[in-house]
């Protein structure tokens, strides 16, 4: 294929824009070459500039389950569009959106809506630090919780739980109080609760991990985590950014039979446009302004446009729970069809879905943590995504990052993606 446009749009971004992107993965740095540069997408299509055509297992990292262009989805937008983009000013369509999450989360009284997964995070996490009058947060290796300084930890050194900033820019002050553990293991979580003596206001866990590829975490682990936070007075935060109507229509909390406290949701509850929320039972966001004193604001929270879209996509999955089923045989064919290929020439595959969620690794051993997930054939993968890419399939440039089915995936597309899986694996060993 040629990328002629695309490196020379590339170049002119750079100029520009830090990297040529605004959010770091898009540069391709952890794989061979260039991103193509998008015009535009169709179903399950992404075409770019220099008239390539691809079959899309990225979805803008989650968000579209309906593929590029849903007529119903589009309808009600252009709908909203034609009333006028915001208001700062309460509409009726964010109570409908409110009710639709409700409905589904048993863990949800209320919901509050923000403009992206970072911001929701952000936000709950102020609330739990407000509602419990504790500091210390834990989260866990691996785990991606959008980019606020809190967040942005790295393992201390030594035998330290408390983290260290993984970026400059972050305070080593704020950090202090975030505490480390290790993804499914509860003895790392025990640690860090012996040596937050002063107490954690929250854990928060993506349930079904999907930042250091898809990891999902044991059943076990998760009753065990809401049993310590039981007994620490610790808020048990469920990040579904990702997972939310995208593992089950209720995300993880459709497969689990642990209930968290607070939930936090973005990717598709915004169908494309740049929806976050966060949610949890009356008590706990009554604390929230103008309610009660924890401050969280937004000017363009809410905003009716992208409320529009996301209600349009909520009821259709509501209106189609089956539809699960269907992405999930999809999402399970190209994984097998996939470790088939790899196998064929010898190269160990690892893969695990979680309904309209995919993940493979080049790697022989289980991946449980993120340390596991690191042991991958980095550069096996990056040869892997280039020759994909080549064959006109999209998928994400980065062995961490988990793939999505959508709706507009045919069963024919998947054995396409297989066939070229085989040509590309048979280019690199051959
Ligand atoms: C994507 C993601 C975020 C951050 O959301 P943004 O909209 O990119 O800010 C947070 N948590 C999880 C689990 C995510 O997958």
């Amino acid at each position: 294929m040629a990328y002629d446009k695309s490196i020379a749009a590339f170049e002119a971004a750079y100029q520009v824009i830090p990297g040529g992107v605004d959010s770091p993965v898009r540069a391709f740095s952890g794989v061979e070459g260039t991103p193509p540069f998008i015009e535009r997408g169709e179903g399950a299509y992404l075409y770019d500039i220099d008239g390539n055509r691809y079959i899309d297992y990225v979805q803008s990292w989650g968000p579209l389950i309906f593929g590029h262009c849903d007529a119903d989805i589009e309808a009600s937008v252009i709908d909203a569009v034609r009333h006028g983009l915001s208001f700062g000013a309460p509409t009726t369509v964010e109570t409908a959106l409110a009710n639709e999450i409700v409905s589904l989360f048993e863990s949800i009284d209320k919901v509050r809506f923000v403009s992206s997964g970072t911001e929701a995070v952000m936000s709950a996490i102020r609330l739990a630090r407000g509602f419990t009058g504790h500091d210390n947060i834990l989260k866990f290796t691996g785990c991606y919780h959008g980019h606020s300084d809190s967040l942005l930890v790295q393992a201390g050194s030594g035998l330290a739980t408390f983290g260290t900033p993984s970026s400059p820019g972050v305070p080593a002050d704020l950090t202090k109080h975030t505490l480390l553990a290790t993804y499914n293991d509860l003895e790392s979580v025990e640690k860090c609760f012996a040596d937050a003596t002063d107490g954690i206001a929250c854990i928060i866990i993506e349930p079904i991990a999907g930042n250091m590829g898809l990891v999902p975490a044991e059943e076990e682990f998760l009753k065990a985590l809401r049993t310590l936070c039981d007994a620490h007075g610790t808020l048990l935060i469920f990040d579904e950014v990702m997972s939310g109507f995208r593992a089950s229509l209720k995300g993880a909390q459709g497969i689990t039979a642990v209930k968290p406290d607070m939930v936090t949701l973005g990717k598709v509850i915004g169908a494309g446009m740049p929806v976050g929320a966060f949610g949890a039972r009356a008590e706990i966001m009554a604390q929230l302004s103008p309610e009660g004193p924890v401050y969280q604001a937004g000017t363009l929270s809410g905003n009716p446009v992208a409320m529009a879209a996301g209600l349009s996509s909520l009821r259709k999955l509501k209106a189609n729970p089956a539809v699960y089923v269907e992405l999930g045989k999809k999402a399970k064919k190209l994984v097998d069809g996939l470790k088939k290929a790899v196998e064929s020439v010898g190269v160990p595959m690892v893969t695990e879905v979680r309904g309209s969620m995919f993940g493979f690794f080049f790697s022989d051993k289980p991946v449980k943590n993120f340390a596991d997930a690191m042991e991958n054939d980095q550069k096996l993968f990056a040869k892997f995504h280039k020759g994909m890419l080549d064959r006109g399939i999209y998928l994400a440039c980065s062995s961490f990052e988990t793939g999505f089915i959508s709706t507009a995936i045919t069963d024919e597309m998947i054995d396409e993606t297989i066939k070229a899986a085989y040509e590309t694996l048979k280019e690199i060993k051959g």
